[in-house]
């Protein structure tokens, strides 16, 4: 898809983005030392806004960076870029960086500004494709480092994870170490046993603790679903009766076929399918 022409923000500023200018000096850009978030916007509201802004100030904090604006602030430019971008379903990119210093690899000192940019990008998330259809899944070794707990901006890895996962015929990869299944390239990763039991990694430095995830968790506990927060490994996965992935952007995505294994029926699994209407209609309700 070509860049549509949209409104941003940069520090302080809504530019037109052809206008919007960040140093060449910025760490986000040199050492990928940033964190940023994506939230979801229906109906021109945002989705779980105070979840992101939780995990924001996690990352920040993990990472010893600053942030001058607060979560009242980060509100309003959100719905001003809703606004300005006359935005009814897409996403909200939100990324902060140390700033721009001198190169190296000592931080600059704690009162160098830090670089925040936010972008709308408009997509349909309801309407999606690979929910209706079901996802093509394909395992890939996970090489990403130690902190997969902080949403930093160096994403490299799982681009080229999800690059062999399509060059295999796959949608998206999900990641293994060791033999279990860590998480997808930008989305947490379940399994549902014959029994009902949802299976999903428990949460450690291993993955990000999705914002998604916590609440289709939520929602499974009201629907009387089970639930097992543990590693499980690609032979489990592979006996499943169903899979599925959650994200932001994904909301609850069906998976239908790992390494060239059929899923269940190999079509989108009545568990998921449950978890994603009754989260979108939760998600609705409480949006802002
Ligand atoms: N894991 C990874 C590695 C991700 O990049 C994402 C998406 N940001 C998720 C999980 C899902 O997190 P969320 O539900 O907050 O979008």
């Amino acid at each position: 898809m070509g860049l549509t022409m949209r409104i941003v923000y940069v520090n302080g500023d809504y530019l037109a983005d052809t206008e919007a200018k960040i140093s060449i000096f910025d760490r986000g850009f040199l050492f990928a030392d940033g964190v940023y978030e994506v939230t979801s916007v229906l109906d021109g509201k945002l989705i779980d806004f105070t979840g992101h802004c939780t995990r924001l100030r996690r990352s920040l904090g993990e990472l010893h960076m600053s942030l001058s604006l607060d979560d009242d602030q980060l509100l309003s430019i959100h719905r001003e870029l809703v606004t300005r971008n006359a935005l009814v379903e897409g996403l909200i990119y939100l990324q902060v960086t140390r700033g721009a210093a001198d190169r190296d690899f000592v931080f600059p000192p704690a009162d160098t500004p830090e670089t925040v940019v936010l972008f709308t990008q408009e997509k349909p998330l309801i309407d999606s494709m690979l929910a209706a259809r079901g996802q093509v899944i394909r395992t890939v070794e996970d090489q990403r480092w130690g902190r997969c707990d902080i949403k930093t901006v160096q994403l490299l890895f799982p681009s080229l994870a999800k690059m062999e996962a399509k060059a295999q015929g796959g949608d998206d990869a999900w990641l293994v170490r060791d033999g279990f299944v860590t998480e997808g390239s930008s989305n947490n990763a379940y399994i549902v046993l014959a029994d009902g039991t949802i299976v999903t990694r428990d949460l450690s430095h291993s993955i990000l603790s999705g914002i998604t995830r916590k609440a289709v968790l939520e929602c499974a506990r009201k629907l009387q679903m089970k639930i097992e927060e543990r590693p499980f490994t690609v032979e489990e996965a592979l006996g499943a009766v169903e899979a599925f992935s959650t994200s932001a952007s994904g909301f609850v995505s069906p998976v239908i076929e790992i390494d060239g294994h059929t899923i269940g029926e190999g079509k989108p699994g009545s568990t998921a399918r449950q978890l994603r209407e009754v989260y979108i209609a939760e998600m609705r309700k409480a949006a802002i």
